[in-house]
C-alpha cells in the first residue's frame, strides 16, 4: 500500500495533527498487519528508554539510560491545546504505549502524573499500561485514580515472571505475584483492571516461553482476584530487539512465520496454539479475552472482544508513515 493510499484511511485532521506534534502522537498499530483491529487513540510516552529492560524489548535496546524527554512538558501542553481547537477530545490517550509510565525514575520526575492529569484536565479519557501498578496507591496518584476518566491496564506475562525460573519474562520490575497483590487491591477499592499478557513467546532452543500449564495458572490467578477481561497478544521479533533474542528467535520465526512490515510474525496455527489455553482459561472463568492484534487467529468466534474502553470511538487505526510503534507488551 502506498503512503498515499494509508493516509487515506484516517481522517486529514487526524494526519495534520499528528505530523505537528511529537508529545502527543497518534498510536500506529505500523507493522502490526492490515488485520490490526486497534481503535484509534493517542499515546503520550513521557520517557526515552525503559529501566525495566525486559530481555525481549527494543525499547532499552540502543538507550542504556532512561532520560526525560527535552521541552515534553511545552510540547505536550501545545498538542493538547491543539487537540483541543480540532475537537479530538472523543479519542482515548494511551499513557504511555511506548515505555513504562511507572518506571522507578518517575519517583524523581514525574513526568507521567504530570502528563496524565494534563490529559485528563483537558477532557480526555486515559488508558495506562503499566507493569508497575504500585505507584497508584501512593498519595499523589490516587487522586488521578479517582477520576472516572482514567482506565488501567496492568502486564503480566507468567507467575514466574520474578522468580528464578523466569528466564526470558523476569525483567527489573515488579514480581507477577507483587502487581497481582497491587491489582486486587485496586479491584477492592472499585478500578476496573485489565490485564495484558503480553508477550506469549514460543519456546525453542535456549528461549523457554510460557507453557500451556503457566498460562492456565496465570488465568486461574487473575479470575480468583476478580479480573474480568485479559488482553493477550504473541511476540514479534524485529531488528531493534537485544542480540540475544535476534540470534535465538530470528530463525524460528522465518522458518514458522512471516516478516509483515519489518516484524518477523508467527504463523497463524502457531499464533493459535499459543494463545488458545488462555482463551479458554477465560471461557472456563467467566473472562472476557482480547486477541489484539492476533484477534486474525480467532476468526469465526463471537466471543473474542476488541480492546475498546467505554465510550471509544471505533474507528480503526491503520498504518501510518510518521506515527510511533509500541512496546511489545505495554
Ligand atoms: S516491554 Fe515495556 S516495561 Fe518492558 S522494557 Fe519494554 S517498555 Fe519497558
Amino acid at each position: 500500500m502506498n503512503s498515499k493510499k494509508k493516509i487515506d484511511l484516517l481522517d486529514e485532521k487526524l494526519v495534520n495533527f499528528n505530523k505537528n506534534n511529537w508529545a502527543i502522537k497518534l498510536h500506529s498499530t505500523e507493522g502490526w498487519g492490515e488485520q490490526a483491529p486497534c481503535p484509534v487513540r493517542f499515546t503520550v510516552n513521557p520517557y526515552l528508554g525503559c529501566e525495566f529492560k525486559c530481555p525481549y524489548c527494543y525499547v532499552w535496546s540502543d538507550k542504556e539510560k532512561t532520560g526525560i524527554k527535552p521541552g515534553f512538558r511545552e510540547s505536550l501542553k501545545k498538542g493538547i491545546e491543539s487537540a483541543k481547537k480540532l475537537n479530538l477530545e472523543d479519542y482515548v490517550v494511551e499513557v504511555s504505549a511506548s515505555t513504562d509510565p511507572f518506571q522507578y525514575i518517575e519517583k524523581d520526575k514525574g513526568e507521567a502524573l504530570y502528563s496524565i492529569q494534563r490529559v485528563l484536565d483537558a477532557g480526555f479519557k486515559v488508558l495506562l499500561v503499566t507493569k508497575n501498578p504500585s505507584f497508584l496507591l501512593e498519595k499523589k496518584y490516587l487522586t488521578i485514580l479517582q477520576n472516572k476518566n482514567i482506565f488501567i491496564d496492568v502486564t503480566i506475562t507468567s507467575l514466574k515472571e520474578g522468580t528464578p525460573k523466569g528466564s526470558i519474562l523476569n525483567n527489573k520490575g515488579p514480581s507477577a505475584k507483587e502487581k497481582i497483590r497491587i491489582i486486587s487491591k485496586l479491584i477492592s477499592m472499585g478500578k476496573d483492571i485489565r490485564v495484558k499478557i503480553e508477550p506469549v513467546i514460543p519456546t525453542t532452543g535456549d528461549i523457554i516461553g510460557q507453557s500451556k500449564k503457566d498460562l492456565e495458572e496465570l488465568v486461574e490467578e487473575l479470575a480468583k482476584i476478580g479480573v474480568k477481561r485479559i488482553i493477550a497478544k504473541t511476540l514479534r521479533v524485529n531488528a531493534w530487539m537485544p542480540e540475544y533474542i535476534k540470534k535465538n528467535l530470528v530463525t524460528f520465526y522465518k522458518d514458522n512465520g512471516q516478516l509483515i512490515e519489518g516484524n518477523y510474525v508467527l504463523n497463524k496455527d502457531l499464533r493459535k496454539k499459543l494463545l488458545t489455553p488462555i482463551y479458554f482459561s477465560c471461557k472456563r472463568n467467566n473472562i472476557t479475552f482480547c486477541g489484539c492484534v492476533d484477534a486474525d487467529v480467532f476468526e469465526g468466534i463471537k466471543d473474542i472482544v476488541p480492546c475498546t474502553i467505554s465510550g471509544e470511538t471505533l474507528k480503526k487505526i491503520r498504518t501510518l508513515n510518521e506515527t510511533m510503534h509500541g512496546c511489545p507488551s505495554c
